[in-house]
């Protein structure tokens, strides 16, 4: 039998990082859930394929939990974080408390609120109210068809395309922040000519502030998905022109001089997802050749493992 995921909540550590992200520069992470408990089973998530695929809405992380361990955090940190931002292990929408969250947030730091979310659950009101006084939400929207929906992000069986799209036109009409709406993009899968052209029609329907285009970057739940090449993934921005653009290489953040990396730091970062020696580096702020040691000590230690992808070695914590 399935275990419970809210059995499998760990006491701490849903507040993470900062760690640099492409848009929103040093960003602190909230997550909602436990890995990865989601409505979608996408072919190119990062966190390998869902086990916990969930319609289910509930108090997976307590509220509380997150808000102390964020004063805790927002207190150590000089200079504070770019965004306070809701990602991590799976759709943080299925936090029944995501709303209550974001308020007491707001109540407590001026730190701008973001929110990644995969978009499925705007179609419920209650979803759609408890985002409200976030100040920039992130949807994604992969396909222009129920077919190829189906196909790329493998959604629970109740979720329809025409919901997801409802759902979103909803919300931003409803929702006076930002809207970025992200699509990612698969060679040979979502990148035909027509599939191109139908997907800029929808996602104008939806109205975002931006349409930000991503492509497979880190490893995928399936082998058969690969990235867009930087030449490709021009042609559709230019195609798609006003509005559109590709989601910036990493920003260069400074680096702290040297100091002892810590194991722990390193593991907290790997457990959300995978990330380079480079990237490990950069979020942490240590000096890469001392991030390389530790990461061959833990490889030495079996408490991580790497997968080679686009000829780039992703470190991953392997699973306790
Ligand atoms: S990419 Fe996001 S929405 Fe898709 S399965 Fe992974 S966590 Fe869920």
């Amino acid at each position: 039998m399935a275990d419970d995921p809210a059995k499998r909540n760990p006491s701490s550590g849903c507040v993470f990082g900062p760690v640099p992200s492409r848009r929103l520069g040093r960003s602190l992470g909230i997550d909602m859930v436990p890995l990865k408990t989601c409505t979608f089973n996408c072919i190119y998530c990062q966190l390998g394929r869902t086990p916990c695929q969930t319609l289910d809405r509930k108090e997976y992380v307590p509220g509380r939990q997150i808000i102390g361990e964020l004063e805790e955090k927002l207190s150590s940190l000089s200079p504070p974080p770019d965004y306070v931002t809701f990602s991590g292990s799976g759709e943080p929408t299925l936090n029944s408390e995501i709303g209550w969250v974001i308020r007491e947030i707001s109540r407590l730091t001026k730190i701008p609120i973001a929110v990644l979310t995969n978009g499925s659950l705007l179609h419920l009101e209650t979803v759609r109210n408890a985002l409200q006084e976030a100040d920039l939400v992130i949807p994604t929207l992969d396909a222009a068809s129920p077919q190829l929906f189906k196909f790329i992000n493998r959604p629970h069986h109740s979720l329809r395309f025409s919901q997801i799209l409802s759902g979103l036109k909803d919300f931003r009409r409803e929702f006076g922040g930002q809207v970025w709406l992200q699509v990612m993009l698969c060679s040979g899968i979502n990148d035909d000519p027509k599939e191109i052209s139908r997907l800029r029609e929808i996602l104008d329907s939806v109205g975002p502030d931006r349409i930000q285009l991503n492509t497979v970057i880190r490893p995928p739940a399936e082998e058969f998905v690969s990235p867009l090449s930087p030449g490709q993934m021009e042609k559709v921005r230019d195609l798609w022109g006003k509005g559109a653009e590709i989601i910036p290489d990493f920003p260069q953040l400074g680096e702290s001089p040297a100091s002892r990396v810590r194991d722990a730091e390193i593991i907290d970062l790997l457990k959300r997802r995978p990330r380079t020696a480079e990237e490990i580096s950069r979020a942490l702020g240590y000096k890469l050749e001392s991030v390389s040691q530790c990461l061959g000590e833990l490889y030495r230690r079996h408490t991580i493992h790497y997968r080679m992808f686009q000829n780039r070695c992703y470190y991953e914590k392997k699973p306790a």
